[in-house]
C-alpha cells in the first residue's frame, strides 16, 4: 500500500486530456472518510491498482470541460461518491448503485486529495452558491465544507430510504460518527423517535441535542440489557414495539452484533458501516422475525438534491460536525483520524 501513502502525487502531474464528457474540477474540499483509512491502513483493496489518489467526498468548481460538457464550466459542484454509467442494463433497471461501470473517485479513478480531479460530468450535482466563499443557504457552510454531503450525508440518507422510515418509527443508530451523525439528524427530522448507541459519552451528549431521544452507552451494559432498556422506553412512550429501523453505522464487528441483537418483528437492519471483521450471527432470526437486513453502497445520485435541501434549509446541521485542515497536513490528519483523535469529520482544503 506504499504508493497510496503519497496522495499528493496528482498535484505534480500534468492533467491528461479530457474525454468529451469529462470535466476538470478544482477541488474546494475533500472529506476524510473511514473508507479512506481502510484503504490506507487496513489493507482494503482499491479497484484501481496503485498509484492512486484517495478521497471520494469532493466539492469544487469546474475549471475545464470536454467538448460535450462545456455547460458545466464555472459551476460549483458536488461529485457523488459513486457515479454510475447510466447506460448499462443495471442502470437502465434503476440499479445504479451496483452499476459495474461505476466510478468512485479515490477507488476506481484518482480522487480528491489533490488540487484538481477529473471526473465524468453526467451526474455532478450543482451547488447554488455565488462563489467558493459564499455560505450555502441557512447552513453557514462553505463549498469546501459541503464536500461531506457526497458520502457522510447521502449514504445514511439512502439507508433511511431503504429502511422505508416513516414518522413515528423507532430508529436505532449504532455509532454516532461522521456518517451515523447525519443519519440521526435526518431520521429525527423525518419524525422518527431516535435511539443512539455509542461508546463515546461526549457524542451521546452532543446528539441528544441533535435528534436523539434516547442515548445508551453500550460499554456499560450487554446486548440483552440494551434491548430491554429500549423496549421499556418504547413501552413507556407508547411507541411502536415492532418494525424498528436499525442502522449499523459504527463499522465494527461489535456494533454489527449489537445491531443484529436488536432485531424485532418486521425490523429492517441497514448495514451502513464497513469492517473487514466477520461476526457470528444466528441468521434465522431474520426468518423468525420476518425481518430484513439491507446494505447500501453509497447513494443514488437522484437523492443528492434532497440532501442539499436538508442542508440548505438548516434542518440538518453540517458545520458543527466538520473541521477543516490545510490539505498539506494530510499525513497528520490521516494519522490522527486513524487514532480517533479528531471528533468532527475532517475536510482537507488544497493550500498549494
Ligand atoms: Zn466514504
Ligand atoms: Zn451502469
Amino acid at each position: 500500500m506504499e504508493a497510496v501513502g503519497k496522495p499528493m502525487r496528482q498535484f505534480d502531474r500534468d492533467a491528461p486530456a479530457l474525454q468529451a464528457d469529462e470535466v476538470l474540477v478544482r477541488v474546494a474540499g475533500c472529506g476524510v472518510c473511514h473508507t479512506d483509512l481502510g484503504f490506507f491502513y487496513d489493507g482494503v483493496n482499491t479497484m484501481k491498482s496503485l498509484p492512486l489518489t484517495l478521497g471520494h467526498e469532493i466539492s469544487g468548481v469546474v475549471e475545464e470541460a470536454g467538448s460535450s460538457a462545456v455547460s458545466w464550466l464555472g459551476k460549483a459542484v458536488l461529485i457523488p461518491a459513486v457515479m454510475p454509467c447510466g447506460t448499462c442494463d443495471l442502470c437502465k433497471k434503476g440499479q445504479v448503485r451496483i452499476c459495474r461501470n461505476q466510478k468512485m473517485p479515490g477507488n476506481h479513478i484518482d480522487g480528491g486529495f489533490a488540487s484538481h480531479v477529473i471526473v465524468p460530468s453526467k451526474y455532478l450535482c450543482v451547488v447554488d452558491v455565488a462563489d467558493e466563499k459564499a455560505l450555502f443557504g441557512k447552513s453557514g457552510a462553505t463549498l469546501a465544507q459541503l464536500s461531506v454531503i457526497a458520502d457522510a450525508v447521502t449514504t445514511p440518507l439512502q439507508a433511511i430510504k431503504n429502511a422505508g422510515l416513516v414518522p413515528g418509527d423507532v430508529a436505532i443508530f449504532i455509532g454516532a460518527g461522521g456518517v451515523g451523525g447525519y443519519g440521526i439528524q435526518i431520521a429525527a427530522s423525518l419524525g422518527a423517535h431516535v435511539v443512539v448507541l455509542d461508546v463515546d459519552d461526549k457524542k451521546l451528549e452532543t446528539y441528544s441535542r441533535f435528534g436523539a431521544s434516547l442515548t445508551i452507552n453500550p460499554k456499560t451494559s450487554d446486548a440483552k440489557a440494551i434491548r430491554k432498556s429500549i423496549q421499556s422506553w418504547v413501552k413507556e412512550k407508547a411507541y411502536n414495539p415492532f418494525e424498528w429501523k436499525i442502522f449499523e453505522t459504527s463499522g465494527t464487528a461489535k456494533g454489527q452484533e449489537l445491531a443484529f441483537s436488536l432485531l424485532t418483528f418486521g425490523s429492517r437492519l441497514c448495514v451502513v458501516g464497513f469492517t473487514m471483521d466477520s461476526v457470528n450471527l444466528r441468521l434465522s432470526n431474520l426468518m423468525a422475525f420476518d425481518a430484513q437486513a439491507i446494505g447500501n453502497w453509497g447513494c443514488d445520485v437522484s437523492y443528492y438534491p434532497e440532501a442539499l435541501d436538508w442542508i440548505r434549509s438548516g434542518q440538518i446541521q453540517l458545520v458543527p460536525f466538520v473541521q477543516t485542515f490545510p490539505m498539506s497536513e494530510i499525513n497528520s490528519v490521516f494519522d490522527r483520524s486513524h487514532r480517533k483523535e479528531i471528533d468532527q469529520r475532517p475536510v482537507l482544503i488544497p493550500d498549494f
